[in-house]
């Protein structure tokens, strides 16, 4: 596993100092995140961080139950797939409201590496968030209009309630993938000792 190390140090900090990616199964990934209680330098830091690892690892979404960290956080930059371009945004505490329609799209997973498949999400619904100073923002987005931001939320807020994306295949897309989730199934037991939060199905 690959491992970013903060400039700073905050020993009593909620959030820890290295950030670690997890793969499946880790049984964090499954865990409903904890709502944030306090908007301050120590989540902001953490938030920087969390950018730092979701660039070394060339995503353009990352959810903090991804680094082991069950907070109701994740971090976006939807336009770092364009060349020379960003948008990153924080959101914290998120809620999904008024979703309508589907619409699909493939995806992938930092924490299930070279897994990619089809998802069925909702095509508009509104997203209302905190970003790291506490501020709170509704945004309406639409994603057969082109906001290919839409489908990048609703993966990262699934990480915050232990869903992850694979949890939306069919049988048929199980059986395309599972000799690959079988491979992270092994690379964890090798490492840990234990079997994970294996999916059944
Ligand atoms: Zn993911």
């Amino acid at each position: 596993m690959n491992t970013v190390r903060s400039m700073s140090h905050h020993p009593h900090s909620l959030y820890p100092e290295q950030l670690e990616l997890i793969h499946y199964p880790h049984p964090v990934l499954r865990k409903r995140a904890a709502e944030v209680e306090v908007f301050d330098d120590a989540l902001r830091d953490f938030c920087a961080r969390l950018f730092e690892c979701m660039v070394e690892h060339k995503g353009i979404g990352l959810a903090a139950p991804q680094v082991s960290v069950s907070k109701r956080i994740f971090i976006t930059d939807h336009l770092r797939r364009e060349e020379g371009k960003s948008d990153r945004r924080v959101w914290i505490n998120p809620r999904l409201e008024f979703p309508v329609g589907q619409t699909s799209y493939e995806e992938g997973c930092l924490s299930f590496p070279a897994i990619y498949a089809k998802v069925e999400r909702h095509n508009r619904f509104d997203i209302v968030a905190f970003n790291e100073w506490g501020a709170e923002q509704r945004i309406s987005l639409d994603v057969e209009a082109g906001d290919f931001l839409g489908i990048v939320v609703q993966h990262e807020l699934d990480h915050l309630d232990g869903k992850v994306f694979v949890d939306h295949l069919t049988p048929a897309q199980i059986t395309l993938i599972r000799r690959r989730l079988k491979e992270l199934e092994q690379a964890f037991k090798k490492a840990t000792g234990k079997a994970g939060a294996v999916l059944r199905r």
